[in-house]
């Protein structure tokens, strides 16, 4: 398919330069302008808004948030040989996408922004990095976070992980992470052959939008804390589960106002905030 940004067919592009996607690096491509459009879309609006773009490759999505009015994309891609690629869509759009070659999961994103601006994040994400970085991004010390929006692809599996209820089988410590401070909801599903080479199952995108408050007051470390012990060990209870915490683990239990002989999975967001809560306490008298 043809594009309307003067730039060649990203099919040429990939052919052109030899870019064979690596599977270590997590690279499936979109080439379908429609499908790159549309996420770009349920991104927005992008208008006046500057988008972090995670693992851009050759750029599909990148073009797409382009034509789609974004006035600024920082595009962080590890893959020096995609660099090329990502160059001649500077030149096509020039003062509005800037190339950060890094490891997206060791850069300072707020320092690519003006002080006090906040982005939209918009990735395709590399399936082997993907859940290091949400967490990354949900953990943020400062909250309002440095971005208003995250709106991601993961595999289907994963998304529905994130947007688990408690007591269903998928609910688990992605579900609380992601459900304690953002509402986050799967727009659409994207079969397997829409990418290049295609995975082997089906992926969804997953929009986040930021609560007006967390269901619950905590530090980002302290859920990380609670909820690695009590999924841990999911079909333990509550009392066996949480041990590993320290001596005090019945008290943090009966101050979160818990019952002891339930498990992890059966727990709401805000019991792990309480539960948090008291173990921050706790460690802090400690
Ligand atoms: N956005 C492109 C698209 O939709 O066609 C490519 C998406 S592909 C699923 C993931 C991209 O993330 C690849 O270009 C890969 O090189 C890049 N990547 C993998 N690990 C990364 C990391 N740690 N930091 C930055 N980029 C990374």
């Amino acid at each position: 398919m043809s594009s309307d940004d003067g730039l060649p067919p990203l099919r040429e592009v990939i052919a052109e330069l030899g870019l064979s996607a690596r599977k270590a690096l997590g690279q499936n491509f979109l080439f379908d302008l429609n499908l790159t459009r549309r996420i770009a879309r349920e991104a927005g609006p992008l208008a006046g808004r500057t988008v972090i773009e995670v693992g851009p490759g050759p750029g599909g999505l990148t073009r797409a948030l382009l034509t789609e009015g974004a006035a600024r994309v920082v595009a962080v891609e590890r893959d020096q040989r995609c660099l090329p690629a990502l160059e001649r869509i500077v030149a096509a759009y020039p003062d509005r996408l800037s190339v950060v070659a890094a490891d997206a999961l060791a850069v300072s994103e707020a320092d690519f922004l003006r002080p006090g601006a906040r982005a939209l994040v918009v990735a395709n994400l590399p399936y082997n990095v993907a859940t290091p970085l949400l967490v990354k991004w949900l953990t943020a010390r400062t909250w309002p976070p440095w971005y208003e929006s995250l709106t991601l692809m993961f595999q289907r599996e994963v998304a529905e992980r994130i947007v688990a209820k408690p007591s269903t089988p998928a609910y688990g410590r992605l579900s609380v992470i992601s459900q304690w401070r953002t509402a986050p909801r799967i727009l659409f599903d994207v079969h397997r052959s829409a990418f290049t080479p295609p995975p082997k199952v089906t992926s969804s995108v997953v929009r986040f939008d930021l609560l007006a408050a967390p269901r619950g007051d905590a530090a980002p470390e302290m859920i990380e804390r609670v909820t690695a012990a009590a999924f841990g060990q999911r079909r333990k209870m509550l009392r066996s589960s949480l041990k590993s915490l320290g001596p005090f683990s019945d008290a943090l239990i009966a101050d979160a106002e818990l019952d002891p002989t339930v498990r992890a999975e059966d727990v709401a967001v805000e019991g792990f905030a309480a539960l948090a809560r008291g173990l921050a306490a706790r460690t802090a008298r400690s």
